[in-house]
């Protein structure tokens, strides 16, 4: 659903976008049900997203990659899988291709890249990035997962909680203490093979939303990790960290306008076919007066989705403009699927309608990728200081 025109695709682009939603409906669609009854993606989607080209797209050609520098086709991945509803694959995948697959190429060394990058693009290895831990998430600084130097290798002991993609990761971005008594300037990161030794992994959690997603915990009992996959510098993880988040962040903006985006669509059909006292529920004037409210919201959230995209493209996107999609158009994708629910009656709980997922799938949005409070404090930082 497009509420206002947009000019910031160009011809290529949106004929990506359009093979790009027939993948989607033939190949992903017809098996979300099952997916989110299985609590994860298939093993075999991830595959046939690799055979069509669609995994780390920017990825150097020595390594297999198209080496696509236009962040423009990974927020049409984004913007496509959220406007179908695909609340599970539309995080899983974006994260390997834009939040995981980055500190790899960014940080990884030759031999870490010969290794692994081939293996990302095909699918054949799936990416999760492990920071949080089950005393630790927005107060990063205070992760214990530690890292032993002992020479040729790092010894991990520690856990982490709430991995995206963690329960089918075979590669694994892990955030450690090198130097404990560092604070920040001690952590490190760390790729991580999630079949060596003492690496263990939980149950998917049962969550609200994203069903079809395989979130858990990852275990570490004196994981041996060779000193080749350290990402950049020692001691320098934190800095890489706030460097990288802020695509984290318009990603996640990105998916919310998307879905937000869905569930008009959505509603806007249901509104119209739904008979109440003799006519469409449509008619009324309070459900004409919601669509206005939420489509004039769609539209400025995708102006400003459109701008922070643009400006990214440029890299000129700051961590308080990337907080500011992230928080805003996460609360906007939160009051839209409410509104949602409320227009479709009773069937708006049933699960069996999109708009009923939608709602459950949204919650989330404003906790992961750093609480909308932290968001708020980001920005706030940038016209109050610290
Ligand atoms: C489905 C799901 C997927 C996730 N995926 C990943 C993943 O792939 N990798 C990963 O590392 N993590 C992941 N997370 C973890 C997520 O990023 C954290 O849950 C989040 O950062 C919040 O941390 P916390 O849960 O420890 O809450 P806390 O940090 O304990 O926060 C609790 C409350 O206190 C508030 N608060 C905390 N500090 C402040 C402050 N300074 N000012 C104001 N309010 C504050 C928070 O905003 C929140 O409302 C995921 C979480 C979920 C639920």
């Amino acid at each position: 659903m497009q509420v206002i025109p947009r000019s910031i695709y160009d011809e290529e682009h949106i004929m990506f976008k359009k093979s790009l939603e027939e993948f989607v409906q033939k190949e992903l669609v017809p098996h979300n049900t099952q997916w989110e009854k299985d609590q994860m993606v298939s093993r075999e989607s991830w595959l046939k997203l690799g055979e069509n080209g669609y995994l780390v797209m920017q990825a150097p050609e020595e390594y297999g990659g198209l080496a696509i520098d236009d962040f423009r086709y990974n927020a049409i991945f984004t913007e496509v899988l959220s406007q179908a509803g695909l609340a599970g694959p539309a995080v899983g995948y974006p994260l390997h291709n834009d939040i995981v697959a980055p500190y790899i190429l960014h940080y990884g060394s030759k031999a870490t890249l010969e290794k692994y990058v081939p293996k990302m693009i095909s699918g054949e290895m799936i990416l999760a990035i492990a920071m949080t831990e089950p005393g630790a998430g927005s107060d990063l600084q205070g992760i214990r997962t530690t890292a032993e130097d002992k020479g040729d290798h790092y010894l991990v002991n520690g856990s982490k909680t709430f991995i995206t993609n963690g329960y089918l990761a075979d590669l694994v971005v892990v955030a450690v203490k090198t130097n404990p008594a560092l604070g920040a300037k001690g952590i490190s990161l760390l790729v991580m093979e999630a079949d060596a030794e003492g690496f263990s992994k939980g149950q998917p959690f049962e969550k609200v939303g994203l069903h079809a997603q395989d979130t858990c915990e990852l275990f570490f009992d004196n994981v041996q990790v060779p000193k080749e996959n350290l990402l950049g510098g020692e001691g320098e993880g934190f800095k890489y960290l706030m460097t990288e988040l802020a695509q984290e962040r318009l990603v996640v903006g990105l998916g919310a306008i998307g879905a937000a985006e869905g569930v008009l669509r959505e509603t806007i059909q249901y509104v119209q076919d739904r008979q109440a006292f003799g006519k469409s529920i449509g008619k009324f004037q309070n459900t004409r007066f919601k669509i206005a409210e939420m489509s004039t919201d769609i539209a400025m959230g995708r102006v400003f989705a459109d701008h922070c995209l643009a400006l990214h493209n440029k890299k000129e996107l700051d961590a308080a403009t990337a907080s500011m999609i992230k928080y805003r158009l996460t609360d906007m994708q939160c009051d839209i699927a409410d509104e949602g629910v409320q227009l479709h009656g009773g069937y708006g709980y049933i699960w069996e309608y999109q708009v009923a997922r939608s709602w459950a799938d949204a919650r989330v949005q404003r906790i992961y990728a750093g609480t909308n409070e932290i968001m708020k404090e980001l920005i706030a930082r940038k016209f109050l200081g610290k």
